[in-house]
């Protein structure tokens, strides 16, 4: 089904972002984690593209799978900018054939190197030219949802042009849209503003992303050029190397963002699990979204089989 349905009542939802695992380990270990997740009951859970290989093929499948075997309603990504269309246009067939209603039309990244749009590798340029694709093609069959940058998409950001980009793929169709990841709620509730006030009035779901590691969130947020409150890395400066530590931190500012968001009306979360569950799992405990079942931590040591007991 469509997950802009589910969207017109006022209930308090969430969602969960992963990405398609390198390995078939890897993918039997994702299938279980998809499963456990969808008992904490996500509206619908994403899974991101990339082309090339296996790796688009293996975001249907996930995709398709989910739907039909938990029962979950799954949003496939899509990118759209150096792609032959051709290829476009039978993912979205086999999309439809397998069920899957719900696209999230990306541009996708320039390929390394490459700063500008090279038309003779394929014919969409921007998101909006998918979204309009999909449109024109399909009519409503899909639900479509886009990205959004509070922060601005590009460097240097121009956050107002990123805006009017929003309301031009949302004329040309989009249902809802779903944020890059923040940690500056005052920041993410301006731009919620200046949206509004631009006419963008479908639904934004802001992106959570729960930190995991020291290094790995340095790295993330200059890569996403996302601004951090000095608070934060005040208090992760001095735990960094105590990666539980971490965790429990980056539980707890998601679950005061969420709190913050949702006193300010926002209804919907989106979070980029990174294909990890604990950290997702305890903030809706603490938030009170889901009930809380004993925490289980991993053991301090490793059980080798010289210490096993008879
Ligand atoms: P667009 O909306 O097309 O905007 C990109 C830039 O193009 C804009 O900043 C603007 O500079 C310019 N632009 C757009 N439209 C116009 C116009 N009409 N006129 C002039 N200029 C214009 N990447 C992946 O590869 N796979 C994924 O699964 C994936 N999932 C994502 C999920 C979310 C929620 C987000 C926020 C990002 C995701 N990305 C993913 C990254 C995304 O592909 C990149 O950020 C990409 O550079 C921009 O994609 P977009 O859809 O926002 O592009």
């Amino acid at each position: 089904d469509k997950i802009n349905k589910a969207l017109e009542d006022d209930r308090c939802f969430w969602s969960f972002e992963f990405f398609p695992p390198k390995t078939q380990q890897g993918v039997m270990n994702l299938y279980d984690r998809i499963e456990r997740m969808c008992k904490l009951g996500p509206l619908f859970i994403d899974v991101t593209w990339r082309w090339g290989g296996k790796s688009s093929d293996l975001t249907l499948e996930l995709c398709a799978n989910s739907q039909t075997i938990y029962g979950v309603e799954a949003n496939m990504h899509m990118t759209c900018t150096n792609t032959n269309f051709g290829l476009i246009a039978d993912a979205l067939e086999k999309a439809k054939d397998q069920g899957v209603q719900n696209i999230l039309a990306l541009r996708g990244d320039l390929p390394d190197g490459r700063a500008e749009f090279d038309p003779s590798v394929g014919e969409f340029r921007y998101a909006v030219d998918l979204v309009r694709y999909v449109r024109r093609t399909y009519g409503d069959f899909f639900c479509i949802s886009v990205a959004a940058y509070p922060e601005g998409c590009m460097a240097p950001a121009d956050v107002d042009r990123d805006i009017a980009i929003l309301k031009e793929k949302q004329d040309a169709g989009a249902d809802l849209a779903v944020t890059q990841l923040f940690y500056d709620v005052d920041g993410f509730l301006e731009w919620m503003a200046k949206c509004r006030q631009a006419g963008v009035t479908m639904p934004i779901l802001p992106g959570i992303m729960p930190i995991q590691n020291y290094a790995g969130f340095k790295r993330m947020a200059e890569l996403c050029r996302i601004s951090v409150p000095q608070e934060i890395w005040d208090r992760l400066e001095p735990i960094k190397d105590d990666d539980q530590a971490i965790k429990d931190y980056g539980i707890e500012v998601a679950v005061g963002m969420i709190q913050r968001l949702q006193a300010a009306g926002v209804r919907g979360f989106h979070f980029y699990t990174v294909n990890l569950e604990r950290s997702t799992r305890m903030v809706l405990e603490q938030l009170g979204f889901v009930p809380a079942v004993s925490d289980v931590r991993p053991l301090p040591w490793k059980p080798s089989l010289s210490s096993k007991r008879a």
